[in-house]
């Protein structure tokens, strides 16, 4: 590979595939994780919500029990029946048990609190001091190995506690209706300190990396954690290569396309390259020669004229007027040498063009009744100032109207037009004869292209090259069967 094309592969293949995959892997990842967050705020919710009415429940039917064991507390194998009772109903309940003001175990549904002294614990504290509600910081373990929280409840009278109902809410419990709501989540909630309390389904440790999100709890002063690992159906990573091998396959195309527009390109301008230096040969073989040979066919064509009038009888007619044919073939190829051999740069002055057209017109009107052609001008009204050389321009003129002529044998019409447009002067010569066949347009200009047995094929090539020294643009547009029609475009100048 070439040092360019290197360059070229680099910015057309390779650094848009990188930008482009690279941004396409972060728009589908952030997509990704915002779903995922989306979901797991919805988990979230559900567990929150969930979680906050169980403590709710599990305080109103407390505070009912406060209630009704209030009058009762004198008589503690009622309050035992009536406890008991409600623990049995509900399986959320590990034990309830009913302390005294000052936090001494009275009575209870099992006897698991026997030798545990409740009286320091910081919810029994909260009570007392607050006469509501309180619920445990965090899990406690019981002598039976069994998880439970504590909510701890004021039996009141006469705005006085007088009791303080207990009840243990079995973790286990809890985390059954959990994992049944949502088995596949990690889930776990903190206290106020973020210390955990408990978790269903944790595979790591909290604390190991932000890939968690807290969510407060309404009824107690804790969070819910979910863990946001990715999940499997995020196929991110396979969508991305099937992105990338689709994007760098079509890169890849570019990368050909732009190749073969280069390739063609450079031999287009090898050819262009080519075409000149060929014009520039024939300039200098003409410029060194072309006088060379004028010179001497001068003299032949004067001997040649003295001795036809020595000669004449019907065959030396014959032979000096085809002698003369030639001589004057010979002519035209080399005066048109001379043209292509002169400096293109010659002096060139502002002139009306109509001038250069009404200077020329009785010399194309005579060849029109030749060829039995209608010849018709038609001139813009306003000076039309173009800068040109005069005769240079009349020789371009005469190279154009002799080919229509040329290619109208059987007469037809030629038009001769000049109009203005904007900067532009328009001199456009059309001719009603055969046209000229598609795959001969592009040869046109080309030095020596001639479908005519005496052309010189140097024509065109004359004129392109003095109408190009003006600044100027030629054209040829032709439809085989059609006619033909040169426009040759100059610039127009102010005057
Ligand atoms: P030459 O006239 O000596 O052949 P030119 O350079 O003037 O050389 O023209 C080249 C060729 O272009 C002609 O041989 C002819 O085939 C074609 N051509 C030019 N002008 C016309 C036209 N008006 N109608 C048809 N063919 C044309
Ligand atoms: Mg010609």
């Amino acid at each position: 590979m070439k040092k360019r094309e290197r360059y070229i592969y680099i910015f057309i293949v390779i650094l848009p595939a990188i930008i482009a995959i690279f941004g396409f892997y972060q728009i589908l990842s952030e997509r990704a994780k915002e779903e995922r967050v989306k979901k797991l705020e919805w988990v979230a919710n559900m567990h929150r919500n969930q979680m906050d009415q169980f403590i709710n429940e599990t305080v109103v039917s407390l505070d009912i029990l406060a209630v009704s064991t209030e009058s009762e507390l004198n008589n503690l194998t009622k309050v035992r029946t009536i406890l008991q009772k409600m623990a049995s109903k509900d399986p959320r309940y590990g034990g309830i048990y009913m302390l005294d003001f000052e936090g001494n175990l009275l009575v209870g549904t099992n006897d698991l609190l026997k030798q545990y002294n409740l009286r320091d614990k910081p919810y029994i504290k909260e009570v007392l001091l607050t006469k509501n509600t309180a619920v445990s910081e965090e899990a406690e373990t019981l002598v039976n190995n069994q998880p439970v929280i504590a909510i701890a409840t004021p039996v009141m009278k006469n705005q006085q506690v007088k009791a303080i109902l207990v009840s243990h809410i079995r973790l286990d419990y809890m985390k059954n209706i959990m994992r049944l709501l949502t088995p596949e989540h990690s889930i776990a909630f903190e206290n106020a300190k973020q210390i955990p309390i408990f978790s269903i389904n944790q595979t790591k440790e909290l604390s190991e990396d932000g890939n968690y999100l807290r969510y407060p709890l309404a009824q107690l002063p804790w969070s819910l954690v979910i863990a946001s690992e990715p999940s499997e159906e995020e196929n991110v990573v396979p969508i991305t290569l099937l992105f990338a091998v689709i994007v760098i396959i079509l890169l890849h195309i570019c990368f050909l396309l732009v190749k073969y527009l280069m390739l063609k390109r450079q031999t287009k301008l090898e050819r262009m390259q080519q075409e000149a230096q060929k014009l520039e040969l024939i300039g200098t073989l003409a410029a060194s020669t072309a006088h060379e040979i004028r010179n001497p066919l001068t003299g032949i064509k004067g001997l040649v004229q003295l001795l036809n009038e020595k000669y004449n009888d019907s065959t030396d007619e014959l032979y000096f007027s085809v002698i003369n044919k030639e001589i004057a073939r010979i002519n035209q190829i080399v005066s048109e040498f001379l043209i292509l051999g002169k400096p293109t740069a010659q002096k060139v002055q502002t002139v009306d063009i109509r001038e250069i057209i009404v200077d020329l017109n009785p010399l194309i009107y005579s060849e029109a009744n030749q060829y039995s052609v209608h010849y018709q001008v038609v001139l813009p009204e306003q000076e039309t100032w173009v800068n040109v050389n005069f005769d240079q321009m009349k020789q371009v003129i005469l190279n154009l109207t002799k080919n229509a002529f040329e290619a109208m044998n059987e007469g037809g019409d030629l038009r001769l037009t000049v109009i203005k447009e904007g900067n532009s002067c328009h001199l456009s010569i059309t001719d009603t004869g055969p046209g000229i066949e598609k795959e001969h347009l592009h040869q046109l200009f080309k030095p020596f292209f001639t479908s005519k047995d005496n052309g010189t094929g140097l024509g065109l090539v004359v004129c392109k090259r003095i109408v190009e020294s003006f600044g100027g643009t030629i054209e040829i547009i032709s439809e085989f069967g059609f006619g033909t029609t040169v426009s040759v475009t100059l610039p127009l100048q102010n005057r």
